[in-house]
């Protein structure tokens, strides 16, 4: 991924995890069910979902019905499905099975893990007991200089003060890990296009893609991360016929022992395949964008643009640039490349053009951008 990003500290909505959570452990082993199988703030939250308490009493029914054995073993999933950052770096680390038959009482632990998060996550009676809502979460985590999705780097979460925000994503899909479905370490805030299939979807990113028996460790989002290597090469070069040319990007690792994160990075995101696509689509504007603002009076030599594009891949690859502007990434390893690689002909044509009016005078539906 482009840069870790930063968790929020404390929140109002982790409060609805760590209620399930009591429920759980000390709820179950109460005799009978009721509102004291939760912690007191929660019992707003339950007098007001009939459908949850109904759910939450089932399940309790159930349970109380089976041996102490099952109540230890459902306690020991959830535990297990919710270490989500040592799951996604210890790939030995033992995943828990229910280990028992009750597919009743498993399909019903999954379907109030479910209403947990579509129903109560955004009701008012949660926002209300929690002191905070959903979008106030979003708000925060988008506070911490977090614009651009580090899962693709090409596009923008959703902006803070329109009245939609971007999906969260189960980091570890709630179809494989029920239990881990309201646990803000397992929600992370992702763009549309990365969280959706046939990108992130509803992979299981702690086994390998080739083969889903193994283990692999994957990135976990609030980790710290040594970063990534863009390396572009261009297959055909942009002619009149074919404007866009055809590019290859390869991702690398910047320190060896993170190699299996960015490949298994690229096979849930279809990094590279993104990453080409998007050159053949922007590379023409970013070099006239870069020519506008490089703002040339006489036409650049081609190691003074070479030069420039080198001074601008740097600027464009600091981390505040990766956190702030979408497509930076890769519009670095663009640049660095045609700084390095491309032909002296490929950077006459866009030297010859740099003083043009075309570039200088961009007329935009505002008006023109000089006076
Ligand atoms: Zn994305």
């Amino acid at each position: 991924m482009l840069y870790e990003l930063k968790y929020v500290s404390t929140h109002g909505v982790y409060k609805l995890h760590t209620a399930i959570g009591y429920f759980l452990s000390d709820g179950l082993n109460r005799t009978k069910f009721g509102e004291e199988c939760f912690p007191s703030w929660f019992r707003p939250v339950l007098s007001a979902s009939p459908s949850l308490r109904s759910k939450a009493s089932s399940i309790h029914r159930k349970a109380r019905r089976s041996n102490k054995g099952i109540r230890d073993a459902i306690h020991r999933v959830w535990i297990s499905q919710n270490q989500v950052q040592k799951l996604c770096s210890t790939p030995s680390l033992k995943l828990e099975d229910w280990g028992f038959k009750n597919e009743r009482l498993i399909k019903e632990l999954k379907g109030l893990f479910s209403y947990l998060y579509e129903n109560t996550l955004e009701s008012k009676s949660f926002e209300k007991a929690g002191g905070n809502s959903l979008k106030d979460h979003y708000n925060k985590f988008r506070n911490l200089d977090q614009r651009v999705c580090p899962f693709c780097g090409l596009c923008y979460y959703e902006d803070r003060e329109s009245k939609t925000r971007s999906a969260y994503d189960h980091w570890l899909a709630r179809t494989h890990y029920p239990l881990a479905a309201v646990n803000f370490q397992n929600l992370v805030p992702m763009c549309d296009s990365c969280n959706k299939r046939p990108r992130k979807g509803t992979k299981n990113i702690l086994f390998q893609s080739a083969d889903p028996s193994k283990r692999q460790s994957f990135y976990y989002p609030y980790n710290k991360i040594c970063g990534i290597k863009i390396e572009v090469t261009c297959l055909t070069k942009p002619n009149p016929s074919n404007p866009r040319g055809k590019w290859s990007v390869k991702t690398t690792a910047s320190t060896v022992v993170e190699e299996p994160l960015v490949k298994a990075w690229d096979a849930v995101f279809d990094i590279e395949t993104r990453f080409s696509a998007r050159i053949m689509e922007g590379l023409d504007g970013w070099m006239k964008d870069f020519l506008n603002v490089k703002d040339y009076r006489t036409t650049p030599t081609l190691p003074t643009l070479r030069e420039d594009l080198s001074t601008r891949a740097a600027w464009l690859a600091m981390p505040n640039q990766l956190k702030k502007r979408a497509e930076s990434a890769l519009e670095s390893a663009a640049f660095s490349y045609l700084a390095a690689e491309a032909s002296d002909p490929v950077l006459a044509g866009y030297a010859r053009i740099s003083t043009s009016p075309a570039i200088q005078e961009i007329p935009t539906v505002l008006g023109k951008n000089r006076n």
